[in-house]
């Protein structure tokens, strides 16, 4: 299948209020651009450097262009984060809201920010833990951040279907509509569970290339 009918078929596959965060990271540029000449404009970044390649020289071509990182983010970072973000999807603790309070007044921008949820409690794995959600979106909101809804990643070899109903109802619990859930494997599971957006990447770009 080319990119157009492998795109056909994810879209046939995802409801018209779920969107679709094409995930970029690690694929070639010609691949972006092929994504771009089909009309794609909502894509997900793992690295604020990589995304800065991939990108940066492309935003002012295409204006309505969104940019979402879904990979953790060092503090030191969060600058260069609030420069190329449109969205950010992973912040996760204290001082990582700190720092992006601080880079946003800086810059005079309030992008949309989801909470990352380490769901299956994994030690290697970024997103606060689900006993300390609440005090870190009360600490986000007491900053100005603008925290509209929730992200995870399920562990690999777990069922996601109770991970994605877990954050739903977290969520719901915090007043906060996005949902961040799904990637190539179970989007169509996290749809059901309530996603409003969901995260593709290979199944939509093939095999990701580049070795990074
Ligand atoms: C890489 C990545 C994806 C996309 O994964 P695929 O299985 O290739 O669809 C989604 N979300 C995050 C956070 C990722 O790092």
């Amino acid at each position: 299948m080319n990119f157009k009918a492998r795109l056909a078929d994810i879209k046939r596959r995802i409801p018209d209020n779920v969107t679709l965060v094409a995930v970029s990271k690690m694929q070639p540029q010609e691949a972006l651009q092929e994504a771009l000449d089909a009309g794609l404009r909502i894509f997900g970044e793992n690295r604020v450097q990589e995304a800065f390649d991939h990108w940066a020289h492309l935003k002012a071509g295409y204006p309505d262009l969104k940019l979402h990182l879904i990979g953790s983010l060092q503090t030191n970072k969060a600058d260069d984060a609030v420069s190329l973000f449109d969205v950010i999807e992973v912040v996760d603790r204290e001082k990582l809201a700190d720092a992006l309070a601080i880079a946003m007044k800086k810059q005079n921008k309030s992008p949309p920010c989801l909470v990352q949820v380490n769901v299956g409690r994994e030690p290697q794995k970024g997103g606060v833990m689900p006993e300390n959600l609440d005090d870190l979106v009360a600490h986000c909101r007491a900053l100005g951040l603008n925290i509209t809804g929730l992200m995870c990643i399920p562990p690999l070899e777990d069922d996601p279907a109770p991970h994605f109903k877990m954050l739903a109802a977290m969520a719901k619990n915090l007043g906060l509509r996005d949902l961040s859930m799904g990637m190539s494997a179970d989007f169509e599971t996290a749809i059901a569970c309530g996603a409003t957006q969901v995260r593709v990447g290979s199944s939509l770009f093939g095999e990701r290339q580049k070795v990074t």
